[in-house]
This record gives structure tokens, sequence and C-alpha cells, in this order.
């Protein structure tokens, strides 16, 4: 089962982008997203926080170590947009493996959300998430679902959060815990099988008992 790593955008002293609608920032909302997809399967997703530290850099340095540290297998860090009168969904990648897992987790979101596709852009050194991206180990994706600055988009993005969890979780390889197999049930024969033995060795006990007396 491939281990996904969750990664909230930001932290807690600096907080990123804030909605039109509730104020609510980046680091805020996509925690809550964070522990939504991770309750999908506790035991496939890992949320990771960002720890303001004394550079960007060693910020996103220690975030990707603890990733790396886990094993992750794939790893997403979770945005929103803003900027004036824009709208839609887009997801950063910066190499080729990254562009893998960004291609159907970008459409599984714009399926969601049916907001405007703005695709995936592969970015480079210089670009905004770029140090994100490539800090890691395993193939990365950062994601952009809506424009927090646009109120519908925002309105939507609350109204499908759900299903935008899903999404996000099923589109990164993640396997639902309630859809997840049970143990096969014993078969009719083996009970049969075991119930023979236990009588055999009831008699073996009587048999012994009797010596003994
Ligand atoms: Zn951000």
């Amino acid at each position: 089962m491939r281990k996904i790593a969750i990664v909230v955008g930001h932290n807690a002293s600096a907080q990123g982008a804030v909605r039109a609608t509730d104020g609510r920032t980046e680091y805020d909302w996509n925690g809550e997203l964070a522990e939504q997809i991770r309750a999908l399967n506790p035991a496939q997703v890992r949320v990771f926080r960002r720890e303001a530290s004394r550079s960007y850099a060693a910020e996103i340095r220690a975030v990707y170590d603890a990733v790396n540290a886990w094993g992750a297998d794939v790893s997403a860090e979770l945005h929103f947009n803003a900027a004036p009168g824009a709208t839609g969904t887009e997801t950063l990648c910066a190499t080729e493996r990254g562009r893998e897992v960004a291609e159907p987790v970008q459409r599984a979101m714009v399926a969601v959300l049916g907001l405007r596709d703005r695709g995936v852009k592969k970015v480079g050194p210089g670009d905004r998430g770029h140090a994100s991206l490539v800090a890691g180990s395993a193939p990365a994706v950062l994601l952009e679902p809506y424009f927090g600055s646009y109120v519908s988009d925002a309105t939507r993005a609350d109204e499908c959060r759900d299903a935008l969890a899903l999404a996000i979780f099923t589109a990164l390889g993640g396997v639902n815990a309630r859809d997840v197999a049970p143990e096969p049930p014993v078969d009719a024969t083996t009970v049969a099988a075991l119930q023979a033995e236990v009588a055999r060795l009831q008699g073996v006990l009587a048999e012994i008992r009797a010596l003994a007396g």
C-alpha cells in the first residue's frame, strides 16, 4: 500500500493566503483538509506540518526530511491560490515523476470542484513551490485546488470538501480503510476438522485419566 505524505502548506506563524469569505488561512483550512484525507486510511496517510525556522530553506528541509524518514511513496503539499479576479484549479510539479502524480490529482480535483482547469504546471528553480517539490525523495506535487481570494471558489470548496478530500486521497493511490477486505472467514470444512480433533483429544484425555485413576 502506497504511503502518502500530506504536507500542510505554510506554518502556524505565517499562515499563507486568506480566504475572501471567512478570513481563514491556508494553514488553517488545509490543516482540516489534511486530517480529512488522513481519516480515510490512517494506516496509509501521515500529515506533516512545517515549523517556522531560521530560514525558509531550513523549514522546507526539515519537513521533507521527516517525509523521507517515514518512507513516503508520494507527497502532496496543500495550498490554495490568491490573486485578484482569478479562479480555478491547478497542480504544480517539478519533475516527470511528479507530473505522473499531478495529472490524476488535477483531473480528480477539477471533476469534484467543477472550477476552471488551469492544468498541471511544471515549475523550475526559483519558481513558487519549487523548493517543496524537489526537497523529498518521493514524487511530489503541490495542490492549489481553488482561489481563496475568489468568493465563489472558496464557497465551492467548502460545499464539496469531503469529496475533495476523497478525490485527492484516491488520486494519490489511497485505499479507503473501509474497503480493505477483512480476513477471509474460516470455512465449514476447517471447522468440522477442528471439532473432530477436539473430540479425539478429549478421548485421549479420558483414557489418560482412566489410567491415572
Ligand atoms: Zn500557499
